[in-house]
């Protein structure tokens, strides 16, 4: 993806170092993610932490985040979550945050203390406008009190954002805190989802927060919550496609080496348009995803538009490529832990988290109607 135009000499040498971090640290360690996945999600970060990659996703950086997205998704979608999540923890500090928490946190994310981003709710999901988790003033701070839950990182949290009911009210109703993940009153519990992804509930029992914890202003939640996921959002893409691009690579090699009625499998028409419509729709939504970091990157009016189409056009394709590679590899593509099959159940969150696949269609249509 890197070479394509939207992208300038310095991702050219981000990518040429990521290749030999993600042949070295990150795929010998993948085949255990299943088996060790809280144990391999810390080490991950520690690896990135250690190879300066995370200080991109402190950065803001989408180009940056989307290309080293895209080759981590190539070997291990949880390296590729422990990456998303530190870049989903802090572009609320960088972008409500004062001069202060910048000082304090960002430094501290880049080496490696695990963060998160608590917004969803049992029953609030696609609208986050329904949260009840509320945070009266208490003191001179303020006191948290309910349950938020599909939250990534749950359980291993150093530090995260958390968005509060402030007041009764619509958009202004919510407020933006940073909470340390030892909190007192804060527990945990674990969700198990189909592919390694350290995930759960998270209780809070009237957990303290002080005031100099507020990320921006009060009622300004909403606001921060949703800035953040316009931004990061085009790099879900990007790791869509870099899971879709192993599926392809791994169909050439299985077309190549299997021999039926006394063929390859590639030598058969049918599956040379199999291959060429997966090549087709990578090539299209790798495009994409780089045309949105780069409107992002240089701050284009547009932006939230294309993010929202590159994220609904790449996730959606990413699951039809990799189901076709299945299709490719016959029974052995179904084997647990086979390299494809893998994929299959890594790919299928991606059309669900920040905003599912019809959510980004509503946005797309609200654009579209709103500059007629
Ligand atoms: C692996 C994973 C990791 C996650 N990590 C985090 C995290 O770190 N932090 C966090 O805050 N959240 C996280 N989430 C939660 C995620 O953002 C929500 O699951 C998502 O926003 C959808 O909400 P929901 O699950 O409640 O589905 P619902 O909102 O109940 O939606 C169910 C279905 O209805 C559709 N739907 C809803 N409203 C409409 C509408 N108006 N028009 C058409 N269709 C509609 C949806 O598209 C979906 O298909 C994660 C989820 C997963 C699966």
């Amino acid at each position: 993806m890197h070479t394509l135009p939207f992208f300038e000499e310095s991702h050219r040498s981000l990518a040429a170092t990521l290749e030999p971090f993600a042949v070295q640290e990150i795929a010998p360690l993948a085949p255990q993610d299943e088996s060790a996945t809280v144990d391999n999600a810390r080490e991950y970060v520690l690896r990135l932490a250690n190879a300066r990659l995370l200080a991109h996703a402190t950065s803001g950086a989408i180009r940056a985040c989307a290309l080293i997205r895209h080759r981590l998704a190539r070997e291990s979608a949880l390296a590729d979550c422990m990456f998303a999540m530190q870049g989903l923890g802090a572009i609320p500090i960088l972008l409500a945050g004062t001069e202060a928490q910048k000082a304090q946190w960002l430094p501290r994310i880049a080496d490696g203390e695990i963060t998160g981003f608590a917004l969803t709710e049992e029953e609030a999901g696609s609208d986050p406008s329904g949260m009840q988790l509320a945070a009266v003033q208490a003191g001179a701070g303020w006191r948290l009190t309910g349950e938020k839950t599909f939250i990534s990182n749950a359980g291993i949290l150093d530090v995260f954002s958390v968005f509060a009911r402030t007041a009764p009210g619509d958009r202004d109703a919510f407020t933006a805190f940073l909470v340390g993940g030892k909190a007192k009153g804060l527990s945990s519990r674990a969700i198990e989802v189909m592919s390694p992804h350290p995930i759960g509930r998270l209780t809070f029992d009237g957990v303290e927060v002080s005031d100099a914890d507020r990320l921006g202003p009060v009622g300004g939640g909403l606001k921060v919550a949703l800035g953040t996921l316009d931004r990061f959002r085009a790099t879900v893409g990007a790791a869509a496609c870099g899971m879709a691009r192993r599926a392809l690579d791994e169909s050439l090699g299985r077309t190549r080496s299997r021999v039926q009625f006394g063929k390859p499998l590639e030598a058969f028409q049918a599956i040379q348009f199999l291959l060429a419509d997966m090549a087709t729709e990578l090539a299209a939504a790798e495009l994409l995803v780089a045309r949105a970091a780069w409107e992002i990157d240089s701050g284009a009016p547009d932006a939230k538009m294309t993010v929202a189409m590159s994220k609904r056009f790449a996730t959606d394709h990413a699951h039809a490529i990799i189901d076709r590679a299945v299709q490719i590899h016959g029974g052995s593509g179904v084997v647990r832990g086979a390299m494809v099959e893998r994929l299959y159940r890594d790919v299928r969150a991606l059309r669900i988290y920040e905003g599912t696949s019809e959510i980004q269609r509503l946005v797309i249509a609200r654009e579209l109607t709103r500059r007629r």
